[in-house]
């Protein structure tokens, strides 16, 4: 799912920083200017399914960052 942020950072939603906001409700957090997005626009399974597919990949990311030696992931 692509998107735009208001700073300008286009690319995946699923590749924005998965946070816990207030409420605990999750939210997507922008990595170029820190804009929290509920996705408010989306129903509550496509909601889930967004988060945990971002949580994926930023352990992913995560992982890739520990690992001596590991490739350097493209940031798009
Ligand atoms: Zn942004």
């Amino acid at each position: 799912m692509r998107e735009v942020c208001y700073c300008g950072r286009s690319g995946d939603a699923e590749d924005r920083e998965p946070v816990w906001a207030e409420d605990n409700r999750q939210a997507l957090r922008c990595p170029g200017c820190g804009y929290l997005d509920y996705l408010p626009q989306l129903e509550e399974g496509s909601r889930r399914l967004v988060f945990s597919e971002s949580e994926k990949r930023h352990l992913a990311r995560l992982e890739e960052a520990m690992r001596p030696g590991g490739r350097k992931e493209e940031v798009a």
